[in-house]
């Protein structure tokens, strides 16, 4: 029996661009709402971006996603699926960051999703920038207490080592920091849509000398997406599963509202493909990052966001 409560409400009943503009219009749960316990995935914003080292916007994502997503239905139409009834789905609202300061930004992005994991709530962050990922993979492994495999979608690995000569942390290396904090299995990730210019060569090295598999764009567009994704299916296994897709995976010409966006990736159709290539794995969280509005031409890259969010709602379904 699917509970009313947790049904958004239809398009048919309420027009798709009015009401409260939650994540595809789903109820919204705050930290001390006691519906919160029966919540199976929850959507959350990190509206974050101080770790960007180019073009900065990201911070504006959350809002962007929550107000196309509201053009969702109900059922995904091409794999049958309507995942409001098969799970509980909410919004559990957004993080307070500070804009100018990163330790606390992160810490309270820590803070608000070991509260998510404790209430036993499959996490679904929206960024944000990409080391807002690493906030997620810090809480889902201390919750775990091992580590687990990762499919990364990008057109950049984020392996890079610190830039500007000091310590911290950007949205360059969220998975490298991953990886020395021992919250991924180094051998169970996979990255899939590598491309664009570099400053060396020295975040894919990083990645053999640990064994991650790297997929540039070349070898995805000659394998072809279908067998593009088995292998990353190979390489997560049936083992425990972080899914990260950073919107600068699909290409500009479909998604220019981002900072970094790299020329020659895949089309709006083919991410989705990937995507639902992904279903039937054991997904304990997943992303959706750098959505960037005010880059954004006419909403574009924020519908696809959206419809890519929906896609991976359904890909953490059975
Ligand atoms: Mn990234
Ligand atoms: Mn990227």
């Amino acid at each position: 029996m699917t509970d009313p409560f947790f049904q958004p409400p239809s398009g048919t009943d309420l027009p798709r661009y009015a009401g409260v503009p939650s994540f595809m219009r789903l109820p919204y749960l705050a930290a001390d709402d006691p519906r919160r316990a029966e919540v199976d995935i929850g959507f959350f914003g990190l509206p974050w971006d101080g770790a960007t080292s180019n073009r900065p916007g990201a911070r504006h994502g959350p809002r962007a996603l929550r107000d196309y997503s509201t053009m969702i239905r109900e059922m995904n139409r091409a794999t049958g699926q309507k995942p409001f009834e098969a799970a509980k789905v909410a919004d559990l609202g957004d993080v307070a960051m500070s804009p100018v300061d990163q330790d606390e930004a992160l810490e309270n992005a820590q803070k608000f999703i070991a509260g998510v994991l404790g209430q036993g709530i499959r996490p679904f962050m929206v960024g944000g920038d990409h080391l807002c990922t690493l906030t997620v993979l810090r809480e889902l492994r201390k919750a775990r207490g091992a580590p687990f495999g990762l499919v990364l979608l990008d057109s950049h690995t984020d392996l890079y080592p610190p830039y500007f000569g000091g310590e911290t942390l950007t949205h360059g290396n969220p998975f490298r920091q991953g990886i020395e904090e021992g919250c991924l299995d180094p051998e169970r990730v996979v990255m899939i849509g590598m491309r664009g210019t570099s400053y060396n060569n020295s975040d894919f090295q990083y990645g053999y000398d640990h064994g991650v598999r790297i997929v540039p764009i070349e070898e995805c567009m000659e394998r072809g997406w279908t067998s593009t994704m088995e292998v990353a299916r190979e390489v997560v296994g049936d083992g425990p599963t972080y899914l990260s897709f950073d919107i600068d995976f699909v290409d500009p010409a479909f998604a220019p509202g981002t900072g970094t966006p790299e020329v020659g990736g895949p089309t709006s159709f083919q991410a989705i493909q990937c995507v639902r290539a992904l279903r039937g794995l054991d997904v304990i969280g997943a992303d959706i990052v750098e959505v960037s509005p005010p880059f954004d031409n006419g909403g574009i890259t924020a519908w696809l966001g959206a419809s890519i969010m929906f896609e991976l709602l359904c890909a953490m379904q059975p």
